[in-house]
């Protein structure tokens, strides 16, 4: 497998285009280690070269754009449907015809123009801790608003794309002048100004800068994982609650994947993606996350299982992206920062 690291505007390091063997062209917004591993897998199975160029999300999708017809991607892989639809929309995607995908990923979970497709699954939940919250006063992410939280809710920055597609779902249920109030709401109730990422909110809720954080759940579950004394801490006193399991469910949201639309080795491209859907990758791909796999009949971890069974927000994840213009807008109106 060849590497190429994606660190500035320019070009770096142009892939290898052998004509002898097969292969296929993966730009990833992924950490390498999560992905890797499957790809030196699918090398494996079926002889198929991966070059893989590793990068921010933003800036794949830029190149992708300025490479135009010349662009040696054939998959993009990234996280969150709000990401998926922006490369949909940016018109550098096509059409992914296969009928194992279609069967394999839940509707929900992919466009409904096959656009992109969902890999993995995630949840984005409240995190509580255990000594100052009683999770019977928890029920909802529309609860969180509530006075009894004034002060003491940690939650990451409007510009993160996980809160874009959290608020898009609520515009989705209660309509957006709804949904500014509840905006407001929760920046009423905000410990603090936002700042770092979802871990940051789970170490701070440990910390006792609030009490209440809003997180993905694969970031609590690294912490599970980890040896170090201060993530056992965090665990030990910071408690995982699953929203809305009472009415539509928890917000869940993907990481999945997209067909470049100049796509070289649009063959090779389908093979690796359903090859991303086989049990054992799907296993694998979210074990090593923590996250949750999107084909039902993949095993799911020890540390993931530890989290409970929760009911998912069954909406269709294309949503988030048709509404991430609105959710943003709302935000900003209601000075989230
Ligand atoms: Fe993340």
């Amino acid at each position: 497998m060849t590497f190429t690291r994606y660190l500035t505007g320019a070009l770096v390091g142009a892939l290898s285009m052998s004509a002898m063997a097969a292969e296929v062209n993966v730009y990833s917004a992924r950490q390498d280690a999560l992905i890797v591993p499957l790809l030196e897998q699918f090398e494996a199975e079926t002889g198929i070269e991966v070059n893989l160029i590793t990068g921010k999300a933003g800036g794949l999708l830029s190149r992708m754009q300025s490479e135009g017809a010349a662009s040696p991607a054939d998959v993009l892989i990234t996280v969150d449907a709000g990401n998926l639809h922006r490369a949909k929309e940016a018109g550098v995607v096509q059409t992914i015809q296969s009928d194992v995908l279609q069967s394999r990923i839940p509707e929900t979970l992919r466009d409904p123009e096959m656009q992109w497709v969902g890999l993995t699954k995630r949840a984005r939940t409240v995190f509580y801790a255990e000594d100052r919250v009683d999770p019977a006063n928890l029920s909802t992410y529309e609860n969180l608003v509530d006075d009894q939280w004034k002060g003491r809710i940690c939650i990451r920055s409007s510009s993160n794309v996980y809160n874009q597609s959290l608020v898009a779902s609520l515009i989705e249920v209660h309509g957006e002048e709804a949904t500014e109030e509840w905006a407001r709401g929760m920046v009423a109730n905000m410990a603090r100004k936002p700042t770092g990422g979802d871990t940051d909110q789970l170490r701070a809720v440990a910390a006792g800068q609030c009490d209440i954080a809003v997180s993905n759940t694969y970031y609590y579950g690294r912490l599970l994982d980890s040896d170090k004394p201060e993530d056992q801490q965090v665990v030990d006193t910071v408690k995982a609650f699953w929203v809305n399991q009472d009415d539509r469910g928890t917000h869940i949201n993907i990481s999945g994947a997209v067909i470049a639309k100049h796509a070289p080795n649009y063959d090779e491209a389908i093979q690796l993606l359903e090859f991303m859907v086989s049990d054992d990758a799907q296993a694998y791909y979210a074990e090593i996350n923590h996250e949750f796999p999107v084909v039902d009949t993949a095993t799911v971890s020890d540390t993931i299982q530890s989290l409970g069974t929760y009911k998912a927000h069954d909406l269709n994840l294309s949503i988030l992206g048709e509404n991430n213009k609105r959710a943003v807008m709302v935000m900003d109106r209601a000075g989230w920062q």
